[in-house]
């Protein structure tokens, strides 16, 4: 029997709850109906600078992509407010349980969401998923040894399953902790920590960099210096959230 096959047959006997409410959330997908469209809202939010959604809005990250795509220089599904109203929108208790322990429906969902988008912006702008390839900045060694797994890796996979688009790794990490803990210097300093893996070749190759959150940019922008160091042709970043203060970021 398929893999596939079993779990569809456990999601009967089993049917997947909604990881925010615990009620039941059908046989397919991974949040309630009524959290589905909570967080569905949280999604529309717009920008108090530009007045856009986060997905158009370039507020503060302005020169972290230099790719466009469909008219967009990045694809997030939302604004993610730290410690805003005791944390309890839904965009942020599902980040950090995607964080936390790996999920496989709540990772696909935020996997196939980014790909809808991602593959709609590519065909409005003619370019070929097949040209392209799916990267991401590996979690801390300190990290992945306490969550014992790497998120952006489990939704770079999702991604690349969804789209087509194959996945390679081309980055590592020197060691340093993980960004939460640090402050703006130290995050920059933290980013540097990235590497080139040893073998990776990005010559010529066009490159969608998933991160999860993007917060200043920072990590997103060294990933994508030493890609286009290496020879890539160009880099589109897409993540789940982007950092939004509640006062709204003002451009650099
Ligand atoms: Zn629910
Ligand atoms: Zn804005």
């Amino acid at each position: 029997m398929s893999r596939r096959l079993v779990s569809r047959i456990l999601d009967l006997i089993f049917p997947p709850l909604c990881p925010i409410c615990g009620e039941s959330s059908g046989t397919d997908g991974c949040l309630c109906e009524n959290c589905l469209s909570k967080y569905a809202n949280e999604q529309k939010e717009l920008c108090p600078v530009c007045r856009k959604t986060a997905g158009e809005c370039t507020c503060g990250i302005a020169g972290v992509s230099r790719t466009f795509l469909g008219g967009r220089r990045i694809v997030s599904l939302a604004f993610y407010h730290p410690r805003a109203n005791g944390g309890e929108r839904i965009t942020e208790r599902l980040i950090r349980k995607f964080k936390k322990r790996y999920d496989r429906s709540l990772t696909d969902m935020f996997a196939r969401e980014i790909s809808g988008k991602l593959l709609t912006l590519m065909k409005s702008s003619e370019e070929a998923p097949s040209e392209w390839a799916v990267t991401f900045p590996p979690r801390s060694t300190e990290n992945k040894r306490k969550y014992g797994f790497d998120q952006g890796e489990a939704a770079a996979g999702s991604i690349s399953r969804y789209t087509g688009i194959p996945l390679i790794k081309t980055l590592k990490r020197a060691g340093g902790d993980e960004q939460k803990e640090l402050g703006r210097k130290g995050r920059e300093m933290n980013s540097w920590s990235l590497k080139l893996a040893r073998r990776a070749d990005v010559r010529g190759r066009k490159i969608i960099l998933f991160d999860d959150i993007i917060t200043t940019g920072a990590t997103v922008r060294a990933a994508s210096d030493l890609l286009v160091g290496a020879g890539a042709e160009c880099v589109f970043p897409v993540c789940i959230a982007r950092v939004r203060k509640e006062t709204g970021i003002k451009e650099k």
